[in-house]
């Protein structure tokens, strides 16, 4: 099928004439600075923060495209991935008019982006296994359906999703299919990014929120081709990346000692993942434990309502998914340090106990 991006944008967004910002109409450096209204002295703070940020990031996508091996005219940077699923609503759906369609149990923010920007949810539930349901995503397909969300490795489950799966709905779904992949380090299976190429209508969602242990600074990725990431730079703020994120994100992918750092604590997640869930498992009050490819274990348990109020008086917070359908007595625990979990193991233990 031939991607043609013009049979998916929202007109308003085709005849779209982008603001344009003084860093964006001269990039470089002059003597004097004097095209944006900044104070030329400085900031009080140790480093300059008085300019205007680089609204399209290129040093940090230079780093990006070192390690990720996806070109910088293929990122695009968002503050947080949440800004990336916004934009993407309002570049591709018509308010009260298109749809798209999720997986659930998934991420709950597809659905509230889809809220805020007016488009109809199609929710196609995952099957028992949390793999896709193709002939159900199929029939839910109509001529207004935009975007198909796919999770991998999927929150709140944790497991990853096939990869030819994704791949048949690539091929022959003519919107756009994001998959995201918050939770891609913690996972056996590699990223989609080595599929933009054969896949116009791919986008592939990253974030420095999770295995890079920097929540705390926003910063988003989204992969794909061009012409869609040409897009999300028109419609987005101007300076969406500000400056201190920009230099902190630089610093951490720059490290020798960073990228070393993240793999270190990647694999000791994953043993320790490993060490959880088979403690848990061997309890007789665990009902299941969802194999998982993420940071995170999603386990079923006896009198779970209860299990979770006395973890939170113990001042350990998990996430109860209990009401969430197809998890079931379930609650979500993501892996810690190793005393930590030592510490969560032993609480659930004492709660059966008495
Ligand atoms: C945590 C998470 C994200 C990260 O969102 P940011 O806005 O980048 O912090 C994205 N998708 C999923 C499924 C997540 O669980």
């Amino acid at each position: 099928m031939a991607f043609d991006i013009n049979t998916l944008l929202r007109e308003n967004i085709k005849s779209l004439v982008p603001y344009s910002s003084a860093r964006s109409e001269f990039q470089g450096q002059g003597n004097i600075m004097v095209d944006a209204n900044e104070n030329a002295y400085g900031s009080p703070l140790a480093q300059a923060y008085n300019r205007y940020p680089d609204p399209l990031q290129w040093d940090l996508k230079s780093k990006i495209t070192a390690i990720k091996g996806v070109p910088p005219s293929n990122i695009f940077l968002g503050n947080g991935s949440d800004e990336a699923i916004d934009l993407l609503f309002r570049a591709f759906c018509e308010p009260g008019e298109d749809n798209v369609i999720i997986l659930p149990p998934t991420y709950g923010m597809y659905q509230v982006s889809a809220q805020i920007n007016d488009i109809a949810c199609k929710e196609v539930p995952l099957l028992r296994n949390f793999q896709l349901d193709m002939e159900g995503i199929e029939a839910s397909i109509d001529e207004h359906t935009k975007m198909i969300f796919i999770c991998s490795p999927n929150n709140p489950t944790g497991n990853s999703i096939d990869v030819r799966s994704i791949e048949t709905i690539l091929m022959h779904f003519p919107g756009l299919v994001v998959v995201d992949e918050a939770y891609i380090n913690y996972a056996r299976q590699k990223s989609l990014t080595y599929a933009l190429k054969e896949f116009p209508n791919l986008v592939v969602l990253q974030t420095l929120s999770k295995a890079w242990g920097l929540a705390g600074i926003r910063l988003g990725l989204a992969f794909s081709n061009e012409e869609i990431i040409q897009v999300l730079n028109q419609i987005k703020p101007p300076y969406n990346i500000n400056q201190a994120t920009q230099e902190l994100a630089l610093e951490a992918l720059n490290g020798k000692n960073g990228i070393t750092q993240v793999n270190q604590w990647i694999k000791d997640c994953v043993q320790q993942r490993g060490i959880m869930a088979a403690e848990l498992q061997s309890m007789d009050q665990v009902i299941e434990v969802i194999p998982s490819e993420a940071n995170f274990l999603l386990v079923r348990f006896e009198k779970v309502k209860e299990l979770f109020q006395y973890l939170l008086k113990q001042g350990i917070v998990v996430r109860d998914r209990s009401s969430v359908p197809l998890c079931e007595n379930s609650l979500r625990i993501t892996i810690g340090k190793p005393e930590e979990n030592r510490q969560i193991l032993d609480a659930i233990k004492n709660f059966y106990q008495n």
